[in-house]
């Protein structure tokens, strides 16, 4: 195989559909020569990712609910007998009770606010560390982030606040990885309508708001998100680590509604 990621092998985590942002990243991967596994939530899924899966050359498809280590271990155990190193890790995962990302964040409950912080941050250090111990050639690790983690966005809330912790993680495991070679980034998307993005209050009103105010005037589609990741998950990155890079359109840097802009 040609390509920016020839020769080289991932765990993609978090694939639920085609709408998925991880299947926009596992496409771009795949085009560049990547060969890749899949991990997948619950048997329900099975029959979405495994076709997905094929579709880009892959049957290496495993079950793996991040809410339980003895899932995390077993699916890292059956990657070990089956490719013993790889090179890179994409985690595309968070949840959080939908009734709990409209409202106000005060209103959040301990419960949800736990149970987010776990499936949404700590997950990704769980895996993280097992990825790392695959990776004795060095490699590059990459999670997904929003902007509601440095800014408050509407009805994010909870998801806000575990996100600014998962950036925050994204630090410490780089250097916690870096002398071995392993980068840790993230990418901050603009809003893609998803299946987890559908949770989230006025979601179609967020999007209109991005793509009339952003610089570009545009939404970012799965395949720009696929594209930069190729950046940070091959050696064109080689130098970037612990960051959190935005592919958002250039909403990010925008500090007030261009006067141009129509209301909505
Ligand atoms: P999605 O619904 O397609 O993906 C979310 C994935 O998380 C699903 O595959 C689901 O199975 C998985 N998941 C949830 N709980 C899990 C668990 N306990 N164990 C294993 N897997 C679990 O939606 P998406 O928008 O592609 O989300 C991917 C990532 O991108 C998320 O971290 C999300 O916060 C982030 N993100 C999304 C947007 C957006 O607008 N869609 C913007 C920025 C960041």
């Amino acid at each position: 195989k040609n390509g920016l990621m020839a020769g080289k092998r991932g765990l993609i985590m978090g694939l639920a559909n085609d709408k998925s942002i991880a299947w926009g990243i596992a496409k771009a991967l795949a085009s560049q020569g990547a060969e890749l596994a899949f991990s997948y939530q619950g048997e329900a899924l099975k029959k979405r990712v495994a076709p997905l899966a094929a579709q880009l050359g892959s049957d290496l498809v495993l079950p793996c609910d991040v809410s339980e280590g003895a899932s995390i271990d077993a699916l890292f155990e059956s990657l070990q007998q089956e490719w013993g190193k790889i090179d890179f890790l994409v985690h595309a995962i968070g949840f959080s009770d939908k009734e709990q990302l409209r409202g106000k964040y005060a209103d959040t409950t301990r419960d949800n606010f736990l149970m987010t912080m776990d499936i949404s941050v700590y997950s990704f250090t769980a895996v993280a560390r097992r990825a790392a111990a695959m990776m004795p050639d060095g490699g590059s690790m990459l999670t997904l982030t929003y902007y509601g983690a440095e800014r408050v966005m509407p009805h994010y809330n909870v998801m806000g606040v575990a996100k600014a912790a998962l950036e925050a993680s994204v630090r410490y495991l780089a250097e916690d990885f870096g002398k071995d070679g392993i980068r840790v980034n993230a990418i901050s998307a603009g809003p893609i309508k998803t299946l987890a993005a559908s949770g989230i209050g006025d979601f179609r009103y967020i999007m209109k708001w991005n793509e009339l105010n952003s610089p570009l005037r545009r939404n970012v589609t799965q395949e720009d998100v696929g594209n930069s990741s190729l950046y940070l998950l091959s050696h064109l990155g080689a130098g970037v680590t612990g960051e959190t890079h935005h592919v958002d359109a250039g909403y990010h840097v925008v500090g007030m509604k261009a006067v141009d802009a129509p209301d909505i």
